[in-house]
């Protein structure tokens, strides 16, 4: 039998400006290459209480249920509204773009007897359609989508929370496309549980979901009348590892948990503390700022209306006559990624992230100058 070679290993080198991932900050990248200790290591147990503290940090809660779930921003999300929802149970989800549709198509394979509040693309939901929804029929949880990376719009955060609250319904967030680069205070906004990602706006790469589960959202947890039909993400398990409120530092085996991802969490948490979270805010809206003036330059226009435009993910309108793959394609020889359009979106947008380490004007400049040749190598001006 013969073996097959494959060449070593070598990534070439990439300024990420799509919609995620971003490039890591290079002190986590280091992070990840540490020696390895056990997952039941007593440095290890100590290293998660750390993530633990530092991710409330990041999502301003005092909410112990706060953790990196071993999968990417989808399956935190998946595992809040696996054992949030029982079957029968309600839910109003809004949709303004696909990970909308991928929080319906969650709750409804939960088995939840699922409503949607839809808005067209780039526009938002008004959140008295979902308060007209619960005076209808209540229901168990309300989702949304904080920052929807498809259209680039940016949802508001306290009407939700105030329609939700009064009708009794939960109320969970996406911030996979938010967390760590735009404002938000789990407790202060009221939000019951959200879910984010790694590979964003905190600046470490993909593969651990950040999740936060405040003390409404676990009673109902706990008060399930059935176990969830997902193992690998029940909270009651998970938690036995994790660690439960004012329990000792032992810890139950559930899985194998992924430690170098978690020294690369613990890394980007520890630098997003240092920096402090509304000074990281305000680079994200530097960046975004110096984005805008960079495609005003070029004479670009952003998809997504000003009155609720996210900084972290820009939606840029693909000009008349312009091949917008070929841009990309030329982008791409020139060491920059920047994202196309999603569904509906396909073809007519790019999307571009100012996310993580790369929210940082030089960044952001070297991005537009590339765009710019790549736009005039295309032949269009403006
Ligand atoms: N939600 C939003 C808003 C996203 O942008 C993404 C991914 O880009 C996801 C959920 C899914 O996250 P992941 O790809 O980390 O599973």
């Amino acid at each position: 039998m013969t073996h097959a070679t494959i060449p070593p290993l070598n990534p070439p080198e990439r300024l990420l400006m799509g919609p995620g991932p971003s490039n890591p900050d290079p002190r986590v990248l280091e992070s990840l290459g540490r020696t390895l200790v056990g997952h039941l290591d007593p440095y290890f147990v100590e290293l998660m209480d750390q993530t633990m503290g530092g991710l409330r940090d990041v999502f301003g809660t005092r909410n112990h249920h706060t953790l990196p779930i071993s999968a990417t921003g989808s399956g935190g999300l998946e595992a809040i509204i696996m054992n949030v929802l029982e079957p029968g149970d309600g839910a109003v989800v809004c949709v303004i773009g696909h990970f909308g549709q991928r929080l319906a198509e969650l709750a409804a394979r939960a088995g939840a007897d699922v409503r949607v509040v839809e808005a067209a693309p780039g526009q938002i939901v008004d959140a008295a359609e979902v308060d007209r929804l619960l005076e209808a029929k209540p229901a168990k949880l309300v989702a949304f989508v904080h920052v929807e990376t498809t259209t680039g719009a940016c949802q508001p955060i306290e009407p939700m929370v105030a329609a939700a609250h009064k009708h009794g319904a939960l109320v969970m967030m996406d911030c996979v496309t938010s967390l760590g680069g735009m404002p938000i205070d789990i407790d202060a906004l009221g939000v019951d549980a959200a879910g984010s990602c790694t590979q964003k706006c905190l600046g470490a790469p993909p593969g651990l979901a950040p999740i936060t589960v405040g003390p409404r959202a676990m009673a109902k947890v706990k008060a399930r009348k059935q176990k969830p039909h997902t193992w690998y993400f029940d909270f009651q398990l998970l938690f036995q590892y994790w660690g439960e409120t004012g329990a000792t530092k032992k810890r139950a085996f559930h899985h194998t948990a992924p430690i170098s991802s978690i020294y690369g969490m613990h890394e980007a948490v520890r630098l997003s503390i240092d920096e402090g979270r509304e000074a990281r805010w305000a680079r994200h809206q530097e960046g975004h700022e110096a984005l805008v003036r960079g495609l005003d330059r070029l004479g670009l226009q952003l998809f997504t209306p000003a009155t609720h435009r996210a900084p972290t993910i820009n939606v840029i309108s693909v000009p008349d006559g312009v091949d917008e793959a070929k841009v990309r394609g030329r982008l791409l020889d020139m060491g920059v990624e920047m994202g196309g359009g999603l569904g509906a979106l396909a073809g007519k947008v790019w999307r571009v992230g100012v996310m993580g380490y790369n929210a940082e004007p030089e960044r952001v400049t070297r991005f537009v100058d590339a765009l710019e040749a790549a736009l005039k190598a295309e032949g269009w001006r403006a």
